[in-house]
């Protein structure tokens, strides 16, 4: 695995658990979605009523899942969590509404990838609050209409453009998660380090957050990095040099990119005389599946200005041979 992969992996899950922000004011970052989220949660919490239903989307590690939970945590009210690949069939999301009590969250992260069956589930219940389940088969078949108590739906996707139109529809709130900025990697490397009671200095903070893709999972995965670097190679004290020395190992460099990204570019560059390539080329030159590279890789490098996407498949920008040291061919 990339360690400057937005996904999550196994050694991720327990430490995010603890890292987690529980209230906004916790939450860095976002501030406009932070803004609005307050307004809107204060005014259901005083007409007592469920709060509107939430889209939370934006590529892996920016903080959807943890937003959820905050949410209904500033409600005061339960949250369940599943996800669009693991609901199967229809009665196993009737079942889990059903379990709801009122005004609470139901999160379904990857929620772009229900199927549909289940996602017709969701309308009436979204709309209605009711669940129509079909009684008997054939012609004598009829639908009965239970009411459910009200609820919010949260779902995450780091893929809008997958959501049917009549689901997206049915969000009153939609917000798009950004990127963070170096200060605000920065901070949440720092805030880390606090919870878990280890001495950060000098630049060392920035010095990770500027390799974090503009992601905090990842600069929280880069902080546990260099925190073992510090323990085995020094006294535990996480210095500017010890940081610079641990992430140079981990041959992620200052703009946060891997020997992959490297090796991308350069095939894009040598091969394609910098583009356009098609998606499914990019990820046979680096044996990635397409899919993860939109979803997971390319959108970092879309928001740094080093690829552009056209109809005919990605560019290499004047930044990226910049920053890689070659000379931009002026022909383009
Ligand atoms: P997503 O659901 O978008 O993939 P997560 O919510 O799981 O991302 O975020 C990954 C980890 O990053 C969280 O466990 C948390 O530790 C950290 N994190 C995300 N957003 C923030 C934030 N705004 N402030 C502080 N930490 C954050």
């Amino acid at each position: 695995d990339r360690i400057i992969s937005a996904n999550l992996m196994m050694e991720d899950q327990a430490v995010e658990l603890s890292l987690r922000p529980r209230y906004l004011a916790e939450y860095i970052g976002q501030n406009q979605i932070k803004e609005n989220m307050k307004i809107y949660i204060e005014a259901a919490k005083m007409r007592k009523e469920a709060l509107d239903h939430v889209l939370l989307y934006g590529p892996p590690g920016l903080g959807k899942t943890t937003l959820a939970n905050i949410i209904a945590n500033e409600l005061g009210v339960n949250i369940r969590t599943t996800s669009g690949p693991a609901i199967e069939r229809p009665g196993d999301l009737a079942a889990l509404l059903t379990n709801l009590q009122e005004g609470d969250v139901l999160f379904i992260d990857e929620i772009h990838r229900l199927h549909r069956t289940v996602e017709e589930v969701l309308y009436p219940a979204m709309e209605d609050s009711a669940l129509d389940i079909m009684i008997g088969k054939g012609p004598s078949a009829r639908s009965v209409r239970l009411d459910l108590p009200p609820f919010t739906l949260i779902g995450a996707t780091t893929r809008a453009g997958l959501l049917s139109a009549p689901l997206r529809d049915r969000f009153g709130i939609v917000s798009r998660l950004e990127f963070y900025a170096t200060e605000e990697l920065s901070f949440i490397v720092s805030r880390g380090a606090d919870i878990f009671g280890i001495e950060i200095i000098g630049d060392a903070a920035d010095e990770i957050a500027l390799r974090s893709r503009g992601t905090p999972r990842i600069a929280n995965r880069l902080f546990r990095r260099v925190r073992d670097y510090a323990q085995v190679r020094g006294d535990g004290l996480i210095t500017t040099d010890i940081a610079r020395e641990a992430l140079q190992m981990l041959q992620v460099d200052n703009m946060g990119l891997d020997l992959i990204d490297y090796k991308m570019l350069q095939a894009m560059i040598t091969s394609f005389r910098g583009g356009p390539v098609g998606l499914d080329t990019i990820a046979a030159t680096i044996g990635e599946e397409s899919q993860t590279i939109e979803d997971v890789y390319e959108p970092y490098l879309l928001q740094i200005g080093f690829l552009q996407r056209t109809p005919r498949g990605r560019i290499v920008t004047a930044a990226a041979y910049q920053h890689l040291g070659l000379p931009f061919p002026e022909h383009q």
